[in-house]
């Protein structure tokens, strides 16, 4: 994307209101800086009336006022919502939801999206609004639909269910080989016409709920289809927009860890990734971080977009609290440290009526622009415009992978055996917030990644293995790398059957060891686990503590006490750190592998809960096995040391809440250094430069004092040569 700034402004839906008012609005606009409105979002059912009848003339009067304004302009295609007489005159465009209930109209991202009928309107749709707005001046983007995803996450119609039927022939070709993967000898399910095949649902093989499954393979398949479906009625209209503009960015808003999607297996059909942050509670900076790092890593590191954020508050949460002071101006470039180059609201002015009419805006309903919130807002948007162009396009220079991966997150959450408390994205989060808390720069990534760039692998919870990624992640460590996993990890293959050996399936030679049983505990019970590293080998010296966001914690992670329950402790050479560990305890059998911790309790005290091997001697890359669920202290521990081993551990990180994000482009290197704390705290500047925000200079060694919600933009100087 070529632009001269980040863009600033957001969703703008005049329609609501009478033309005096988009005065009001343009002149605030003006005042906030803000340059972007993207128009259109859900305007389908005034564009078209009935099925022979457009009327664009809203939509020009509106496109042809942003152009005036100089605006630049995002336009959606309107699909975001079925206009009523869509739904009553052919009502298999509406869903039937995961309890088999046929819906009638209501609500939005509503339509079943195997509906020939959808299909064939939304797609023409988007051609004629392309065809009509092509070549607009200011025209930055088409954003096609809103929020693919919508009520129970998909449909579970009749169209749906052909649709799926021609979605497993082309997976399996054959009955047998489809009968194979779902096991279908179990429970008398061997299928012999695939006419016979129905979506799994309350009414077929669930129970309880979408986890709650008699067969694995049909609903991890049926998530598939249904992402697949989704991301077909996007391909549609992106086609018909390339029959008119083949040029200007194509994108969606996606909504971060959002489970009914697979985002990997869409990215690369999108032109750029660009989400909606909604943060679910106040003190969400850590998870926000990883979401931002996962949209940036759907298209391989380019810039990404915030394509909505609220700059008060949101509508839809049971208690809704205000952005505190200072935190607008904080996450926003908190994304922008993590790579967005557009930071945009929803929405620029509230809307009048109905249930988002008090979710924030920019301008309220009075239109005032004497709020505190609205002076934010135009402090941001003065900031972002004096910035220009300077990190525009930068990436992040991250040595660090995460692997996320939507077929383990599905798999795993709905096995049955185990633990039904353990959550794919609060484990992910666990160690996400390690590396985060140490100032590693991460890319977070698909299995398909290229690993070859990295010094440091973590696969948190990697249930199922599909393609070479078991020998993918072993030659990260025989070429020197760090792998580190956990519990759950290499148990299943890509049809979600278990593997014929021992666990961690293939796996189990890079890691050094097999599992022999896996125990489970209630949240809140919890064994003490030992870490020490073997031979006495030093520890880093710096107080373990656990940190990061309230809430996103999982189980009920204790206080880290020393054996002796003297308080927080670690490491010099020798001594140990007691993290209690809780959810999941697997029995495991070293098979080369040093054992790092050991359980305290239960009949297998004393044996090993986390474990490190180096296949090729002490020299060798290293591979980490976390058997249990380590409270937040004990993630911390095993990542500090995975970190410290390749020099990339920050220096920041024994600043609790401060947060290192780092871009660099054409060899120059942007420092974010982002205060979540509530206090104010001091920090020694890591390098020399200025900050872009304020004009200062900043000397390396100097102390750098925090305020809470401060943030530093250092163009650091170039690195003096060493000789
Ligand atoms: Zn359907």
């Amino acid at each position: 994307m070529i632009d001269t700034k980040i863009l600033y402004g957001g969703d703008y839906n005049p329609e609501q209101w009478p033309r005096a008012v988009w005065e009001e609005d343009y002149a605030a606009f003006g005042k906030a800086t803000i340059d972007t409105v993207t128009l259109g979002v859900f305007a389908w059912s005034y564009l078209q009336t009935d099925e022979d009848t457009y009327d664009f003339s809203r939509l020009d009067e509106m496109v042809a006022r942003a152009v005036e304004g100089g605006a630049r302009i995002v336009l959606a295609t309107a699909t975001g919502a079925l206009p009523p007489w869509l739904a009553h005159q052919h009502p298999e465009v509406n869903r039937t939801d995961f309890q088999g209930r046929v819906h009638t109209y209501g609500q939005r991202h509503n339509a079943c999206p195997s509906s020939p009928v959808y299909r064939r309107l939304s797609a023409e749709l988007a051609g004629r609004i392309a065809e009509r707005y092509a070549g607009t001046p200011g025209l930055v983007a088409w954003h096609v639909g809103n929020e693919y995803g919508g009520f129970d996450g998909g449909c579970w119609c009749e169209h749906c269910a052909a649709g799926f039927r021609v979605w497993l022939r082309e997976r399996y070709g054959t009955l047998e080989r489809l009968n194979d993967a779902w096991n279908a000898t179990f429970w008398s399910h061997l299928f012999s016409d695939w006419e016979q095949i129905v979506p799994p649902n309350m009414l077929s093989e669930h129970w309880r709920g979408p986890d709650h499954t008699a067969f694995q393979g049909i609903t991890l398949d049926y998530r598939r289809f249904q992402s697949d479906a989704m991301l077909r009625n996007f391909r549609d209209e992106k086609a018909r927009i390339r029959e008119h503009d083949t040029t200007l960015p194509v994108t969606t808003n996606f909504m971060g860890l959002f489970k009914p999607l697979d985002y990997h297996r869409w990215a690369e059909h999108l032109d750029f990734a660009s989400w909606d942050n909604y943060p679910p509670g106040p003190r969400e900076h850590t998870r926000m971080a990883l979401a931002h790092d996962l949209m940036r890593g759907l298209k391989d590191g380019a810039p990404f977009w915030v394509m909505e954020q609220t700059p008060t508050i949101t509508a839809s949460r049971d208690v809704n609290p205000v952005k505190r002071p200072g935190v607008l101006r904080l996450w926003s470039w908190q994304a922008v440290a993590h790579g967005a180059d557009a930071v945009l609201y929803f929405q620029l002015r509230q809307s009048k009526g109905a249930c988002e009419k008090y979710h924030g805006a920019v301008l309220d309903h009075a239109g005032r622009t004497d709020t505190r919130s609205f002076r934010e807002i135009a402090g941001l948007g003065g900031e972002l415009a004096a910035l220009g162009d300077a990190v525009l396009g930068a990436r992040t220079p991250a040595r660090v992978a995460l692997l996320f991966d939507w077929d383990s997150w599905w798999a795993a959450e709905m096995t049955d055996g185990f633990n039904r408390h353990v959550k794919y994205p609060a484990i992910v989060l666990a160690y996400y917030r390690a590396l985060w808390a140490a100032g590693a720069q991460v890319d977070v990534v698909p299995v398909t990644a290229d690993l070859s760039r990295y010094d440091v692998v973590v696969a948190p919870m990697l249930h199922l293995l599909k393609g070479d990624i078991a020998a993918r992640l072993e030659a990260v460590v025989r070429r020197g790398g760090s792998l580190l996993t956990t519990f759950w990890s290499g148990r299943v293959d890509e049809d979600d059957n278990a593997f014929l050996m021992d666990v961690p399936g293939p796996l189990g030679p890079v890691l050094g060891l097999r599992i022999e049983e896996t125990d489970s505990a209630e949240p809140g019970v919890t064994n003490p686990v030992t870490l020490r590293l073997p031979d006495g080998e030093a520890g880093l010296g710096v107080p373990a503590k656990s940190r990061g966001g309230a809430g996103a914690s999982w189980g009920e992670g204790g206080e880290v006490v020393a054996p002796g329950g003297a308080g927080p402790v670690d490491a010099g050479p020798g001594t140990g750190l007691v993290s209690d560990a809780g959810l999941v305890m697997e029995i495991l059998v070293p098979d080369g592998a040093e054992v790092v911790g050991t359980y305290g309790a239960e009949f297998y005290a004393g044996t090993p809960a986390v474990t490190r091997n180096r296949p090729d001697g002490p020299d060798s890359g290293e591979a980490w096995y976390v058997a249990t669920g380590l409270d937040d202290a004990g993630v911390e521990w095993v990542v500090r040391r995975v970190l410290d081993r390749h020099g990339l551990v920050g220096p920041y990180a024994d600043a609790r809440d401060v947060e290192l994000a780092v871009r660099s482009k054409d060899g120059v290197r942007f420092a974010f250094v982002l205060s979540h704390a509530t206090e104010p705290v001091d920090v020694v500047a890591h390098a020399s430069g200025v900050d872009l925000l304020t004009g200062r200079t900043v000397r390396q060694g100097e102390t750098l004092r925090l305020d809470p919600a401060d943030v530093v933009l250092l163009r650091e100087d170039a690195p003096r040569d060493p000789a």
